[in-house]
């Protein structure tokens, strides 16, 4: 159980597939593909033995699941965390596959993590057990395979331990094999702030259908994700109000200047205490009178406890998960438009998808037309799904599953099953 799972007694996977069920019901979906598309292909789970500083021997248990390869290779990152589990790594294979076919690349879904709290191991630690990751699921990994990434306290150093590792077992050069890269071995121009680019092509594009003019903004979550939203906001001359990371947050109703934000965080580590803004908690955040919501930290932050107290009319869920089922219903009913973590924050995996096309000609392309490729590519699919969302007169989540269930099951249907 993760800290929030634990909070809100809310478990992802299931949390999961309440949300495809309720779009299954929108097509008629067969149980027999609900059954199909809800169940691991693949699962394993690996110990890992390392050699500790100390001379000891360290046992480490690591995981990778595969869901829903109809359409290509598994793809998702890989977590460093002490509250990983099967359950999570399944949950978040699950969201991938339907990530991947939301944004329309071909992909199924992929996870993986190992139980470790990476911030008690040396340098030297941290590279052995990432090459012994490798090591051990070198049969279930590859190009065409399985292609991880970074996620959860995982970087570009680690994806460049585990190419070495995985060339070295296969005598030759297979950068495909994974991506988060960094730029000297095959990364993609613009990978870094992907996730937070691809959440503002969506965020413009829902401001134009609701028209809604000078919103006041809320980013709940201050780091890769958070901090790059509320950059490329305030450089496009939105008003970012408030922000927070781990240690709560700051409001400033006349907007926040985001790199002087930046900068200060780069220093004092938190954003808290950053000039003459209020301190408000995380929970103040997300009930304050702002036009568009953020949510950019952890999973289940909008609960039904407080839903109800939700004011903004737009939320742009750039974390995975951050809004429960009960909470969905609850928005849904009062008008307020959630742009599904599918949809906003695929992003990320697009660029990784890019990435891999590069390494796959061995040609490379510029950050403005990476971006470009994206804005088209994430536009298209929310056209789609705000179509299939008025079509039926649902929210825009269960859209975005509708969408991505009948692509599916065309492609499960297509070869056989
Ligand atoms: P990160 O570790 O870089 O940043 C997380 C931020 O959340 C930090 O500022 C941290 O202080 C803050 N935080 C932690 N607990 C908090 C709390 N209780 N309240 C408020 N803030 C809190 O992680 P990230 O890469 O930005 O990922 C954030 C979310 O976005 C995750 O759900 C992740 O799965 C999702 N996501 C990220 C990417 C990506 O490319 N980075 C892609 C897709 C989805």
């Amino acid at each position: 159980m993760t800290k929030a799972m634990e909070a809100t007694g809310s478990n992802p996977f299931d949390n999961g597939i309440a949300q495809l069920a309720k779009a299954a019901k929108v097509i008629d979906l067969k149980p027999a593909y609900f059954d199909l598309f809800t169940q691991p292909m693949e699962l394993m789970e690996v110990s890992i033995p390392v050699h500790m500083d100390n001379g000891k021997l360290k046992i480490f248990t690591g995981y990778r699941a595969h869901f829903n390869t109809f359409m290509g290779p598994a793809k998702g990152g890989i977590r460093y965390h002490w509250n990983v589990s099967r359950d999570e790594v399944k949950a978040l294979a699950f969201w991938m596959s339907w990530k991947c076919t939301v944004i329309n690349i071909p992909y199924g879904g992929g996870k993986g993590g190992i139980i470790v709290n990476p911030k008690e191991l040396s340098k030297g630690e941290l590279e052995r057990l990432s090459r012994a990751y490798i090591d051990k699921l070198v049969d279930f990994i590859g190009p065409d395979r399985d292609i991880p990434a970074p996620d959860v306290y995982t970087d570009g150093q680690i994806m460049a331990w585990m190419l070495d590792e995985f060339e070295k077992l296969h005598r030759g050069s297979y950068p495909a094999f994974i991506t988060g890269k960094p730029l000297e071995l095959g990364g993609s121009a613009g990978r870094g702030t992907s996730t937070a680019q691809g959440g503002y092509y969506c965020f413009e594009t829902a401001l134009r259908e609701l028209g809604l003019a000078n919103p006041t903004l809320a980013v709940q979550g201050f780091g890769n994700a958070g901090m790059f939203i509320a950059k490329i906001c305030h450089d496009h001359g939105f008003k970012v109000v408030a922000v927070s990371d781990s240690k709560g947050g700051i409001h400033d109703s006349n907007g926040l200047n985001i790199p002087e934000v930046i900068a200060f965080k780069e220093k004092k580590g938190s954003v808290v205490g950053f000039g003459k803004a209020k301190k408000i908690s995380n929970e103040e955040l997300l009930e304050l009178p702002v036009d568009v919501l953020f949510p950019c930290a952890l999973e289940n932050q909008i609960t039904k406890a407080n839903a109800a107290k939700v004011k903004a009319k737009l939320i742009v869920e750039l974390a995975n998960g951050p809004t429960t089922p009960e909470a969905d219903e609850i928005l849904h009913k009062k008008g307020t438009v959630v742009v599904p973590d599918i949809l906003a924050n695929s992003g990320g995996v697009y660029v990784s998808y890019l990435e891999w096309v590069q390494n796959r000609m061995g040609f490379y392309w510029t950050q403005d037309y990476v971006f470009d490729l994206l804005k088209k590519q994430i536009n298209n699919s929310f056209k789609d799904i705000w179509a299939v969302k008025k079509e039926h007169k649902i929210d825009m989540r269960t859209a975005a599953y509708v969408y991505a269930l009948q692509k599916m099951r065309k492609a499960a249907e297509l070869r056989g099953y």
